[in-house]
Parts: structure tokens; C-alpha cells; sequence
């Protein structure tokens, strides 16, 4: 069932949430308490795997070759241009600086 939420971060949204009426209350509750909407989600799990990394937006395939255990941005991949935007950790660079 859709329903409403008032999320902790402060904004308003639906998601879908299965269960009796009772259950279905209880999870509305703890999301309102505790959760986030998807788009704050998106902005926290980022700002988090971006952390002593750098941005880098890339062709995909280059990505695939030699970057692929790296994070990506969640929600960066340009269909069209077909690149994505990768955080490379600094630390590979650094190593080699002193
Ligand atoms: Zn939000």
C-alpha cells in the first residue's frame, strides 16, 4: 500500500509498505522517527563514499576496465554520454608523493 510519510529529515513522501493496518502504522511511525526520504538517502550514502575521495566523471567502459572496485555516485550514470562519475581514493595517489 502507498502511503504517506513525514520523514525525519523533514521532508514528505510516499512509500509503499505492506502488512496489516497495525504493522503498517508501527513501520510509519519508526520511518517518521528514523528514516530519511530517498533523495536525503542518496545525498547521505554519497557525502559517504565520497569521503577522501576524488570526483571523477568517466566513460563508463574505462570505469568497467579500471576503476571497478571503486564506489560510484549513486545516480551519476549519463545514459547519453554513457559516463559515471567514480570516487577514486586518494590514498592510491598520496603513496606514491613522499
Ligand atoms: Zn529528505
Amino acid at each position: 500500500m502507498r502511503c504517506k510519510v513525514a520523514f525525519s529529515c523533514g521532508h514528505t513522501g510516499y512509500m509503499q509498505i505492506g502488512g496489516d493496518e497495525r504493522a503498517r502504522a508501527g513501520r510509519i511511525r519508526w520511518m517518521e522517527e528514523n528514516g530519511i526520504c530517498p533523495k536525503c538517502y542518496t545525498k547521505r550514502l554519497n557525502e559517504e563514499r565520497s569521503e577522501g575521495c576524488d570526483e571523477v566523471t568517466m566513460p563508463y567502459s574505462e570505469y568497467k576496465m579500471y576503476h571497478e572496485g571503486c564506489e560510484t555516485k549513486k545516480g551519476s550514470y549519463h545514459k547519453k554520454n554513457k559516463t559515471v562519475t567514480v570516487f577514486i581514493p586518494r590514498r592510491l595517489y598520496d603513496q606514491d608523493e613522499k
